[in-house]
């Protein structure tokens, strides 16, 4: 049976505070029972055929539980004091979350794929890494990029948003139907099992007269910088209104983010060149779990729903899901801006970062280390590693963000050896790379 002929539909739009068992008791009875608790729901709008989309929300509790064709596939769920995504199952066994094992794939060539599109790949990345990076790439360069960065994330999640958000949903929403702020906390919700930070949206407002605006709280965001592009995007693809944002920190870790009413620059709405990836087979095999098949090694890590965090069970290391693509498009921005090449930058920017204790390879068998670390993360297909006193040759079939790979492997030379060093790179056919560390 399918998701659309299971949920019943039309069905009750909004469930006013219930609790999660009787959502479910609700969702076990088909269909809806009568409208027997007074203003506690809403009738469904007329016109609700199989398979629109409809958004279940709990008002007071302001989590929304989307229900489209294929929603399970999304994760979302009910919600049940505060933002406790109670749909979000998780593996008995090693504890990730289902989503992330349904959604990607650890190829054997060394990349996470999305497996609704399998051009689309992910990293799982230290994400002290991202704004670090940014904030290394800033200094080095000694110009601003907040702007550049902000803005190329916030056109690239909004492209994402566009693809993804079904085009009943943005009706609903434009029509008034749905109110869009619900919608938004369901978007940014999936960031939660992504390791994003935990957002609340406080304040969605959605009028006919222009004047929509938007107000989101995150708590302990993956990145400002990046982040606070996220709900934005959402609001932006919804409404179907270009919108300006700023972010305000208002507390420990804690930032305001702000969408309103406003044009974007016209240097910046050129087409963004998202990079599509191609892969071999490749024959990595990362050992997995008997129960849900997502790789062992991920069960070092443990997600904390709540609050949106991916945290390294014993260092307490921080992880993010994040599409390299992005990334890439910033540094290509970048390179358009500032008119010089940045990748010297990133190199040196994650030497630094590796160099000062981010990563270590302490064990016996570098190669195979190295392999199960960078094909975890998603940065490819490691083939060849020459380890010695006086340097380093890393040879990989296909890799993603060469610049950060380059840098990666000069800050383990230098931070197991104890030395300076030079490294040099070159990419090749097929996303290949061979980079080469001296000592000196
Ligand atoms: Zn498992």
């Amino acid at each position: 049976m399918s998701d659309s002929q299971r949920d019943p539909i039309p069905c009750r739009v909004a469930l006013h505070d219930a609790s999660v068992e009787e959502i479910r008791k609700l969702r076990a009875s088909r269909p809806f029972p009568p409208d027997d608790r007074g203003d506690v729901y809403r009738q469904a709008p007329a016109g609700l055929t199989r398979g629109t989309p409809v958004c279940l929300f709990s008002f007071r509790r302001f989590f929304p539980i989307i229900f489209w064709k294929g929603w399970r596939r999304l994760g979302m769920g009910v919600c049940e004091g505060g933002i406790r995504v109670e749909g979000i199952e998780t593996c008995e066994h090693c504890g990730v979350p289902t989503y992330i094992t349904r959604e990607h794939i650890w190829h054997p060539c060394g990349f996470i794929v999305q497996r609704r599109d399998p051009r689309h790949i992910l990293i799982f990345f230290e994400s002290e890494n991202l704004d670090f990076l940014l904030r290394e790439v800033e200094g080095i360069l000694g110009i601003p990029i907040q702007r550049i960065v902000i803005d190329t994330r916030r056109r690239a999640a909004k492209a994402y948003m566009d693809r993804v958000i079904p085009e009943a949903l943005k009706e609903q929403v434009r029509s008034g139907i749905l109110g869009v702020g619900p919608v938004v906390q369901g978007m940014v919700g999936i960031g939660h099992v992504l390791g994003y930070g935990r957002f609340e949206v406080l304040e969605p407002r959605q009028d006919s007269d222009d004047q929509d605006r938007l107000l989101v709280r995150v708590h302990r965001p993956y990145s400002i910088l990046l982040g606070c592009a996220d709900p934005v995007a959402a609001f932006e693809a919804l409404v179907g209104k270009e919108m300006g944002l700023s972010y305000q920190e208002t507390g420990p870790q804690t930032y305001d983010i702000r969408a309103f009413p406003s044009h974007h620059p016209e240097e910046f709405k050129g087409r963004l060149t998202m990079r599509k990836y191609a892969y071999p087979e490749g024959d990595i095999r990362l050992e997995s779990c008997s129960r849900c098949g997502a790789p062992l090694l991920l069960g070092d890590y443990r997600w904390l729903l709540d609050e949106g965090l991916i945290q390294h069970r014993e260092t307490g290391r921080r992880m993010v899901f994040f599409a390299p693509s992005v990334l890439e498009a910033i540094f290509d921005e970048l390179e358009r801006e500032v008119g010089e090449d940045i990748t010297r930058a990133v190199v040196e920017a994650q030497r630094r970062l590796t160099a000062e204790g981010l990563h270590s390879i302490r064990g016996e068998n570098p190669e195979e280390e190295l392999r199960a670390m960078l094909a975890l993360r998603g940065f490819g297909g490691l083939r060849e590693l020459t380890w010695g006193p006086d340097g380093v040759i890393l040879a990989m079939e296909n890799a993603c963000l060469p610049q950060v790979v380059a840098g990666l492997t000069q800050g383990l030379y230098e931070s197991a050896e104890g030395v300076g060093s030079r490294v040099d790179w070159q990419t090749g056919e097929g996303g290949s790379l061979r980079v080469e560390v001296t000592a000196g």
